[in-house]
């Protein structure tokens, strides 16, 4: 960053993920010098591609349980795993990133009064009783299960970014953040959307968990980028806690046959155990992100699929990939 940049700059930790990388694209074009750390745990740092080359990107590859290497006025705190499979192939280090490294965060949120944006998740609602799920519920999570390594690790960070915030006025600030799909979601992740699509494209049956009638509400990441943008550069968070996702709910099986019906092909569909303490329903009350933020998402199902139907093809070698740089400019065309 050049001497005398008047550019607010911003620490996105987990930048090569898969939302970080989009954050960083979206903060770029909004004019802010933008420093990207990621320990390349599940990042890649082709997801960077879009943004490698300009002049106001800083990549640092490091791990946010260590010291941050640099100042910057907001952090947008998007480091940890977040597929089941990456989290829990290392339960330690997925729990230990989101408590250690909200610690670690708040030094600067209390001592040089930076402010947080946390990637917290609709996992902290757990296997939800209350439907559609509100800010206010407090969540039904199994704390020894396989997903608690990531569940209780961000409900701690949550209790430890708020307390800091009653205690000492820290301003943090929570996105919880529902499942959320488009390109560049890593192809192995072994989530729903990546496995359909990836399925289909290869002519493999689509492996439906369970009988199918479990529930997800899926949000394209350009939509919740713009929700996690507004809640990092509101003057002052009300309420410090809020939901982002789109709540447009479906069946496991209706996602199915919605990737199909993009694709124009047709597989067979089989079934296979459910994982454990798998939710069965799970869709955000997004009230509040609508009256703070004005948070609605835009980008219909069908649609969203197509674009991360056609960044899989590229990815998979089916098709060539467009142009260089064309990862930011279908985003774009899209959301
Ligand atoms: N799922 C599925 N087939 C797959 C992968 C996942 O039916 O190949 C189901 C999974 O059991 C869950 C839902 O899809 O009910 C969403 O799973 P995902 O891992 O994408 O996200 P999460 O469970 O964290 O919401």
């Amino acid at each position: 960053m050049g001497l005398g940049s008047t550019r607010r700059t911003v620490l996105i930790t987990g930048a090569a993920g898969f939302l970080g990388s989009h954050l960083a694209e979206r903060l770029l074009d909004e004019g802010y010098e933008v420093v990207g750390l990621d320990n390349l745990m599940t990042g890649d740092l082709a997801n960077l591609r879009g943004v490698e080359r300009d002049p106001h990107f800083h990549l640092e590859i490091g791990d946010v349980r260590d010291r941050l290497p640099v100042y910057a006025e907001i952090i947008f705190n998007f480091a940890c795993p977040a597929s089941p499979i990456h989290y829990q192939s290392d339960p330690h280090a997925t729990l230990t990133t989101s408590m250690l490294g909200a610690m670690r965060l708040l030094e600067h949120a209390r001592t040089r009064k930076v402010r947080i944006v946390h990637a917290s998740t609709s996992e902290v609602y757990g296997d939800p009783l209350e439907h559609p799920q509100k800010e206010t519920y407090w969540g039904h999570v199994n704390p020894v299960g396989e997903r608690a390594c990531y569940d209780e690790g961000k409900r701690v960070a949550e209790t430890i970014l708020m307390d800091a915030r009653r205690l000492h006025g820290a301003d943090t600030r929570l996105v919880r953040i529902f499942n959320t799909y488009g390109p560049r979601m890593a192809l192995n992740d072994g989530r729903v959307v990546s496995n359909f699509i990836r399925q289909v494209i290869e002519d493999e049956p689509i492996t439906v968990y369970g009988d199918g009638s479990q529930s997800r509400s899926f949000c394209y990441v350009s939509d919740l980028v713009d929700g996690i943008v507004k809640m990092g550069m509101l003057p002052q968070a009300e309420h410090p806690i809020v939901n982002l996702g789109n709540p447009r709910e479906l069946t496991m099986h209706e996602l199915a046959e919605t990737v199909m019906k993009v694709a124009d092909k047709r597989v067979e569909v089989v079934r296979r155990p459910l994982p454990s303490d798998d939710p069965r329903r799970r869709c955000p009350d997004i009230t509040l992100a609508r009256k703070m933020l004005g948070f609605e998402p835009r980008v219909p199902l069908e649609d969203g699929v197509a674009a991360t139907y056609r960044d899989f093809q590229e990815r998979l070698g089916q098709v060539p990939p467009k142009a260089a740089n064309s990862k930011r400019r279908l985003v774009a065309a899209v959301g």
